[in-house]
């Protein structure tokens, strides 16, 4: 007999929602994370004064939410942050800053509706912005370079947003649902992090849980499972190690599921969950945090760049003009978050950190004219969302193929099963949930539906 009932492989939001629900339910499991951290795609780090968030950053939505439940059932005084802006320009001065400001609330109010036809977000939000301008600001529209130079800030701040690369690909309709109540809630100074250690048990001196081994530092590199039904999964890891259970939980993102999908899985997956692979998009998302002796700003800033002065930035500094926007974290007092999306994060990734951090600065001081002069800051830390070989992305978005294919992330989500119909190889994170896709909560009910699944059978 097997030493565990169940293998998870991955320690995200999903895995350890699939590890501690199980193991409270009595089950003997084994949990293989290839980081040496839980958390996945959620990383708190000390920062600044206090903590930071390298991913997820907020609760977005409190009912029903696992995770902000479990959050207020632990005394945790999560905060709900205010997201107001100040409007700043490339060239330091304070021209049109109301107009603009005007503007991207626009945006805001707009992209909290969804679109009653099928088509790109582009195409819905061109259309509303070109109404709103002839209902609002007619002689604007015949300005050319200042709606296409707008048109330019949505679509980065779209891509803010969804993680995604551009929004020509992005669906104005989908099936993401808001849940009730704050849709920016932040852990504070106890950091996401700390949402794991409730999971776990090892939160407040919690001593773990005795049901559930975890290995650190383990990649898994194959799962071999019995389509026939005989004998148990075998999941071997880069070291050599191998592990059997009659059953997997595979909560590995949807970019690793992408490039590595045909080494990992013996035999190779059926067709119809390939198809899902490859047609749910993962987008990128990344951050660059820096932290000051003091916080020099008063809240959270947007970024206009003016067509001239994107215009004059040499090539090598091009990506400069993509950052738009930058968010005060509430777990410190002296942090400040820069964030960066889709091709231009790849770029980023890749550059020096030396050079990241200088040209930032230089950002900055840009936006704040010559009246502000931008200290130095005392470090930075930044995300490498893409360049991870265990996250390959931030999280995944809807694109305009998957509204011809409604049920693709259930197809993503559905297990794998022998003979007997018995589920071998179960799929669980953030890209097999319909309604809660690129969140924590939606991680963390794929974990705990799959979890279900193995509890009790006959209700899933
Ligand atoms: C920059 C950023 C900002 C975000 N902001 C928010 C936010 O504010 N609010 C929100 O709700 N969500 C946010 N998200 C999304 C949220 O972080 C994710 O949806 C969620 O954390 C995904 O959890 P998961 O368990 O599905 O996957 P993951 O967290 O990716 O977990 C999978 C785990 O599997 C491990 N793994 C991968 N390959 C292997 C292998 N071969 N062997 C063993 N282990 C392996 C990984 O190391 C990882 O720990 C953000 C994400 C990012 C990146």
């Amino acid at each position: 007999m097997a030493a565990y009932d169940t293998i998870v492989v991955g320690l995200g939001a999903a895995g350890a929602t699939a590890a501690g629900t199980l193991a409270r339910g009595g089950r003997r499991v084994l949990a293989l994370e290839a980081a040496a951290r839980a958390g996945g795609r959620v990383r708190t780090e000390r920062c600044g004064d206090g903590v930071v968030e390298l991913g997820a950053e907020w609760i977005h939505g409190q009912h029903p939410s696992r995770v902000y439940d479990l959050a207020v059932q632990n005394n945790i005084s999560v905060i709900t942050q205010d997201l107001d802006f100040d409007v700043f320009r490339s060239d330091g001065t304070k021209k049109d800053v109301e107009l603009i400001n005007e503007l991207i609330l626009f945006y805001y109010n707009v992209t909290e509706h969804q679109s009653d036809r099928n088509e790109s977000i582009a195409e819905y939000l061109t259309r509303k912005f070109k109404k709103y301008l002839a209902e609002n600001h007619a002689d604007l529209l015949s300005d050319e370079e200042f709606v296409e130079n707008f048109l330019e800030l949505m679509n980065i701040m779209v891509n803010n947003l969804m993680a995604s690369y551009d929004w020509n690909e992005v669906s104005a309709i989908s099936d993401y649902v808001p849940l009730d109540g704050n849709q920016y809630t932040s852990w504070h100074r106890h950091g996401y992090k700390t949402f794991f250690e409730i999971l776990l048990n090892t939160y407040n001196n919690g001593l773990g849980l005795p049901m559930l081994d975890i290995k650190f530092n383990t990649d898994v590199t194959s799962i071999s499972w019995p389509r026939d039904g005989t004998g148990d999964v075998v999941v071997t890891c880069r070291g050599g190690e191998q592990y059997t259970a009659p059953n997997v939980i595979v909560t590995v993102s949807l970019g690793v599921l992408k490039e590595r999908h045909t080494k990992l899985f013996s035999p190779p997956l059926p067709e119809d969950k390939i198809e899902a692979i490859n047609m749910i998009s993962m987008g990128l998302l990344d951050k660059i945090v820096l932290s000051f002796d003091k916080a020099w700003w008063s809240r959270n800033m947007a970024f206009y760049w003016t067509v001239e002065d994107k215009r004059k930035l040499p090539e090598e500094d091009k990506w400069m003009a993509k950052i738009v926007d930058s968010t005060t974290p509430s777990g410190s007092s002296n942090t400040l978050t820069l964030w960066t999306c889709g091709e231009n994060a790849k770029l980023v990734e890749t550059l020096p950190e030396e050079v990241v951090k200088t040209k930032v600065v230089e950002l900055l001081q840009r936006f704040m004219g010559a009246n502000v002069t931008v200290p130095q800051p005392t470090s930075m830390l930044r995300s490498t969302w893409y360049s991870n070989p265990f996250t390959r992305g931030s999280y995944s978005y809807d694109n305009l193929q998957m509204i011809q294919h409604p049920h693709i992330r259930e197809t993503l989500g559905s297990p794998l099963l022998d003979a007997a119909c018995t589920p071998r190889v179960l799929f669980a994170g953030e890209a097999t949930e319909r309604t809660g896709y690129g969140t924590v909560h939606g991680a963390s009910n794929s974990g705990y539906r799959e979890a279900m699944r193995l509890l009790q059978p006959s209700k899933v």
